[in-house]
């Protein structure tokens, strides 16, 4: 058995080269894991950070575009998420939708420009680094598991959503001297 398929490339020699009887765009679907987005630690998720965790996966659907020497393509990335609230380090999760919008061209164009293309190799496309690149810009950065998130105490430790540990916090040491004088 050989490499499993990457199920992000998309061939599109016939939408490019289809000589009058080409579509004018093609709807993609993808759907696979990507390699893991975000930073990860053999102990666990970095705090203050998310991760696409292992083994979930990702969507790409877009429009694909020929245009002179490329393609254009847009649409929107999903996947799941998590990470750790960074209050109470309770795991938080949930889903990403995002809006892409790039551009793949032939070598020779992609060369002669900056980094604003993907390469097409072969007439295919690779869509895959576009959605780790969507997704690892747009991974929830210090998440919380809610707005409101009371957080620990600093004090005890406890975790003060599931209620007053009732400690009080300590008096600002400045303020002393002004108790001596009174
Ligand atoms: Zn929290
Ligand atoms: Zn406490």
């Amino acid at each position: 058995m050989g490499a499993p398929a990457n199920p992000f490339v998309v061939h599109v020699a016939r939408l490019r080269h289809g000589h009058g009887n080409a579509e004018e765009s093609a709807h993609v679907v993808c759907r696979g894991e990507v390699e893991r987005a975000g930073p990860l630690r053999e102990a666990g998720i970095d705090p203050g950070r998310s991760v696409v965790p292992a083994g979930a996966e990702a969507e790409v659907e877009v429009t694909v575009r020929p245009f002179e020497g490329g393609v254009d393509v847009e649409g929107t990335v999903t996947a799941p998420w998590e990470g750790i609230c960074r209050r109470c380090a309770e795991p938080v999760s949930g889903e990403l939708r995002l809006r892409v919008h790039e551009r793949f061209a032939d070598a020779p164009l992609a060369g002669s420009t900056d980094e604003d293309f993907y390469p097409i190799l072969d007439d295919a496309l690779d869509l895959a680094p576009l959605v780790r690149d969507a997704l690892v810009l747009e991974l929830p950065m210090a998440p919380l598991c809610r707005d409101d998130c009371a957080g620990l105490c600093p004090q005890c430790g406890a975790d003060r959503n599931e209620g007053d540990c009732g400690c009080v916090a300590p008096r600002d040491p400045r303020w002393a001297n002004l108790d001596v004088l009174r």
